[in-house]
C-alpha cells in the first residue's frame, strides 16, 4: 500500500475506545471488509509481501478476522487455507497449544492431518497485539511438521511487545498504530 492508499485503508479501520472493556481501544474492520476496493488492496498487499518470502503452499488463519482475510489471500495465491482455532470448535483429532493471555490462558487448535510437513505455512491475522496468539499459532504450525515461513498481519499495534515476542521470525504487517 501507497501512503496514500494507507491512510484511506487506515480510515476503513475504526477504532472503538473501550470495547469490549476499558482500556481496550478495539480496531474494528469491518468497515474495511464491506469496502470492495479496499478488500482487494489488502489482498493484494498481502501477496506483494509474499512473493518477498522463499515459497509459501498454504496459509494459515487465526480465528475469527485472521479467516476473512487469510482465505482470499490463499485463493488469490492459488494455495490451501488452515483455520488455527479456539479450543472445542474442531472435531477430533486436533493439535493443541495452550498460551498465556493477559487474565487466564487460551488455546488455539488444527485438525491433525490438514498441514502436510514440511508445508510452509504464511500466518495471517487482522492486528498484532502482544503476539501471544501468533506465538503460540507459530508453535502449533511447527508441532504439525510445518515451516512457518512468516508472520502478516493488517495492522500492528506498536507499543504492545508483539514484533518482540515473535523475535526471530519473519514479520511483515501493512499498517501500524500507536
Ligand atoms: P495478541 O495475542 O495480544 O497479539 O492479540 C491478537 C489477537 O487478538 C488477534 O486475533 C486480534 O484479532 C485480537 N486483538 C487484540 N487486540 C485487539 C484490538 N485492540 N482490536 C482488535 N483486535 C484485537
Amino acid at each position: 500500500l501507497g501512503p496514500a492508499r494507507a491512510a484511506e485503508v487506515r480510515a476503513l479501520i475504526h477504532d472503538v475506545p473501550d470495547y469490549p472493556h476499558p482500556p481496550v481501544v478495539f480496531r474494528d474492520i469491518t468497515p474495511l471488509l464491506a469496502d470492495g476496493p479496499a478488500l482487494a488492496d489488502v489482498i493484494e498487499a498481502f501477496a506483494a509481501v509474499v512473493a518477498s518470502h522463499d515459497g509459501v503452499d498454504v496459509v494459515a488463519g487465526m480465528e475469527a478476522r485472521g479467516f476473512l482475510l487469510g482465505a482470499p489471500l490463499a485463493t488469490r495465491l492459488g494455495v490451501g487455507f488452515l483455520p488455527l482455532r479456539k479450543a472445542g470448535k474442531l472435531p477430533p483429532p486436533v493439535e493443541r497449544v495452550d498460551y498465556e493471555l493477559e487474565y487466564g490462558s487460551a488455546s488455539i487448535e488444527l485438525r491433525s492431518g490438514t498441514l502436510r510437513p514440511g508445508a510452509r505455512v504464511l500466518l495471517v491475522d487482522d492486528v498484532l497485539a502482544t503476539g501471544g496468539t501468533a506465538r503460540a499459532a507459530a508453535a502449533l504450525v511447527e508441532r504439525c511438521g510445518g515451516v512457518v515461513a512468516g508472520l502478516a498481519f493488517l495492522l500492528e499495534l506498536a507499543g504492545l511487545g508483539g514484533r518482540d515476542r515473535l523475535a526471530g521470525r519473519t514479520v511483515d504487517t501493512l499498517l501500524r498504530a500507536g
